[in-house]
């Protein structure tokens, strides 16, 4: 999956040094990113290109660096944030996810919600800090992707009006005061009309295109298979068997892909 990065280290405690070669600068504007794409291969501008001062720096990947900027760098142009997706080596794809995460958590934390005067960083955590003594962390919305099995079949839907067009499963937000299992059987129960039994857990993953980590759960059907799906939600949601399921190749950075291919062969 998209986190997956071993045998690099992913370092997220907040300890910012000056930027030196080999570190990366990304840019961000609406849901475009600044990049140069040459035979097939993304580049992000890096020490020698940027002239900015105040980078925000945000963590880094084994030696690596990697820093916020606000400037446009000459030779670089804005693109969509889903060619991210391409990038080689695969952890450039994981660090700029993340960077976005926390470009949209700086970008709509400028000021303080208790007094309204401009927030700071804090020296040594990630947190914006208030002289009026709030503190203010990093905002993570947890949400659950539910594949839910009856026998050799698996509950596969579309999303409506999304520009994501492939398969995915069930999924939504922990609404708060709520377990992630009790999400599960809300989250089935409104977006297909079904109840659901022997709930396992299967993994997680940071998403950050949506500010996510996602909770991944398999569980059984229970009672009616018929499904009433949201059609404000979704497109579609059928029952699939093993066989008739193409193998995800593209999609296994997601969570989601990982768990249709792990029912797909049969490991659930
Ligand atoms: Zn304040």
């Amino acid at each position: 999956m998209i986190q997956d990065i071993q045998p690099k280290c992913y370092h997220n405690e907040y300890i910012p040094r000056p930027i030196r070669e080999g570190d990366v600068v990304f840019v961000f504007r609406g849901r475009e990113v600044l990049l140069r794409e040459e035979n097939d291969c993304l580049t992000f501008p890096g020490d020698m290109e940027v002239q900015e001062k105040e980078l925000q720096y945000l963590f880094s990947i084994d030696d690596r660096a990697f820093y916020l900027g606000r400037e446009e760098v000459p030779g670089y142009t804005f693109q969509p944030m889903r060619l991210l997706r391409r990038c080689t080596p695969q952890d450039l794809c994981f660090a700029g996810m993340t960077a976005w995460h926390l470009y949209n958590w700086y970008a709509g934390h400028r000021f303080c919600g208790r007094c309204g005067k401009p927030l700071h960083h804090h020296e040594n955590l990630r947190a914006l800090a208030c002289d009026c003594g709030n503190l203010v962390f990093p905002v993570i919305a947890p949400a659950v992707i539910v594949a839910v099995t009856n026998g050799d079949k698996l509950l596969v839907t579309r999303y409506a009006g999304r520009e994501f067009k492939g398969l995915a499963l069930i999924a939504g937000f922990c609404e708060i005061g709520e377990r992630a299992e009790d999400t599960v059987r809300r989250e089935v129960m409104e977006e297909a009309g079904l109840r659901v039994k022997n709930l396992r857990y299967f993994d997680s993953q940071p998403w950050g295109y949506a500010s996510n980590l996602l909770l991944g759960y398999f569980c059984e059907l229970e009672g009616s298979d018929e499904i009433h799906f949201d059609q404000e939600e979704l497109s579609s949601a059928v029952w699939v068997s093993r066989e008739e399921l193409e193998p995800v190749e593209e999609n296994l950075l997601s969570l989601t892909g990982t768990m249709i291919e792990t029912f797909r062969l049969g490991k659930e």
